[in-house]
């Protein structure tokens, strides 16, 4: 479910349980509201001024930082911007249950079903982006691998995630936020070349980000640019 604050859909989840009042808390996909087991729906409606007034807090001390609940809404027309490709979205609302799309010059179709959720149209969209582009953030990978590390890679999943860039594990499966693609080429570059020195040494110790030095030299500028600006791009 959401809770709309101002022009926006945040992504949250009401939780009934034995307590005397309500609390909120971030979690890490979505505001958990927890709130007593006798309150009815208008208790409820009472306490989503509360609500609104703690999410602006939590936006005013640390900006951006909604962004990672927020259900984005995408509608017919909506251009995204991806790995250097600007493609249109034309959602097709028909009778059906589930979302289909694909990629048909520079537009990617969507069929889904009439009034979908927005969560779910989204889920169908992202899915759509994942299929479309796969190929090409593989490619990317491998292709940054060869000039640098040269690591052996077992595989690369994109991931709906907002917690990290990406993560390498120690048997060389190598998982990329989806959130990867809409950055700057050079950002991308130096998050991928970050990932595959994982494939050397797993931690972030000195050995590891000299690694990352020698076949990133910039690499300061870019951890920099992600923390200042990386809250701003998400799908
Ligand atoms: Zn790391």
């Amino acid at each position: 479910m959401y809770i709309s604050l101002k022009d926006k859909k945040i992504r949250a989840k009401v939780q009934k349980e034995f307590r005397l009042t309500e609390r909120f808390s971030a979690g890490r996909k979505f505001i958990l509201v927890q709130i007593p087991l006798w309150y009815t729906n208008k208790d409820f409606s009472k306490i989503t001024r509360k609500l609104d007034v703690w999410l602006e807090k939590l936006e005013k001390n640390n900006p951006g930082f909604l962004n990672r609940y927020i259900i984005k809404d995408y509608f017919n027309e909506n251009i995204v911007e991806i790995m250097n490709e600007k493609l249109v979205l034309s959602i097709k609302e028909e009778e059906r249950k589930t979302i289909s799309g694909k990629k048909m010059g520079d537009s990617v179709l969507i069929k889904a079903p009439f009034n979908a959720d927005p969560e779910f149209l989204r889920k169908g969209v992202i899915g759509t982006l994942k299929k479309i582009f796969k190929l090409n953030i593989e490619e990317e990978v491998y292709s940054i691998n060869n000039d640098t590390i040269r690591g052996s890679i077992k595989s690369i999943k994109l991931k709906d995630n907002f917690s990290n860039w990406g993560s390498c594990s120690n048997t060389g499966n190598i998982n990329l936020s989806i959130r990867l693609l809409l950055l700057p080429f050079e950002v991308r570059k130096y998050v991928i070349i970050h990932e595959l020195c994982h494939l050397v040494e797993l931690n972030h110790s000195r050995k590891f980000w000299s690694l990352v030095e020698k076949h990133c030299p910039d690499y300061r500028r870019y951890e920099k640019w992600l923390k200042l600006n990386g809250y701003k791009y998400y799908l």
